[in-house]
């Protein structure tokens, strides 16, 4: 199964042919006609993906947006029917992963689907990768690499830190900066290079081949995904 979508739609219509494309091509679908009943479903978590109405009969689809946001991430398609819905989905910061105007073509909505969700799962897949080889211990101010505790010091550990929350993130000298001392600092930005330089070798004390941290040249440095 690709997995399982939630159509939130109040003309059965236009939900019959993205059910129907959905499930000929492997993906579950859910089919819901408004706002509350979208939230409860979405709350019992079996969701992957929304494709999401605005004009639903109980809440706007912005509106619904906004709730889901309280508690989700999970990733929303809208449908819009009027370009001044177009113009609020595309000009606002609403956080939605794509729209589709209507009328549409239910195979042009099943690819975006596919597109997202591709997204999302590589997304997963480097946290959890990273996660994996790194532990970072706030509390005892402790990274493990491989399982073994990194002898950092203060700024090499929020450095590090810092990079590990964002896996892929490239993070400028200056941004690393800020994260050591929380306000500009006058100090040189090279000092960055010196405390990467420091807890590569570190890692590699432990993993001879490891180079998990990445130097983009003339922007920063990431952790690699
Ligand atoms: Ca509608």
């Amino acid at each position: 199964m690709n997995g399982t979508i939630l159509i939130v739609e109040d003309e059965a219509t236009i939900a019959d042919t993205l059910l129907y494309a959905l499930e000929n091509d492997g993906f579950n679908s859910n089919w819901v006609t408004t706002a509350h009943q979208a939230l409860e479903t979405i709350a019992i978590g079996k969701t992957d993906l929304v494709i999401l109405d605005i004009g639903l009969p109980d809440m706007n689809g912005f509106e619904l947006l906004k709730e889901i946001r309280r508690f989700s991430d999970l990733p929303v398609i809208f449908l819009t029917a009027r370009s001044t819905e177009i113009d609020r989905v595309v000009g606002l910061e609403i956080g939605a992963d794509d729209y589709v105007t209507k009328p549409f073509s239910p195979r042009e909505v099943v690819a975006r689907v596919k597109v997202i969700l591709k997204r999302v799962s590589r997304t997963d897949q480097a946290t959890h990768d990273s996660k994996k080889r790194f532990e970072v211990d706030t509390d005892a101010a402790v990274v493990r690499f491989l399982g073994q505790p990194l002898q950092l010091t203060k700024a090499e550990f929020i450095l590090l830190r810092t990079l590990l929350e964002q896996p892929g993130r490239v993070f400028s000298r200056a941004q690393l900066m800020e994260s050591i001392w929380q306000y500009p600092h006058p100090s040189d930005e090279r000092t960055i290079d010196t405390h990467i330089k420091a807890i590569r070798a570190k890692l590699r004390d432990i993993d001879r081949h490891a180079e998990p941290v990445c130097t983009h040249r003339g922007l920063g440095y990431s952790i690699a995904p």
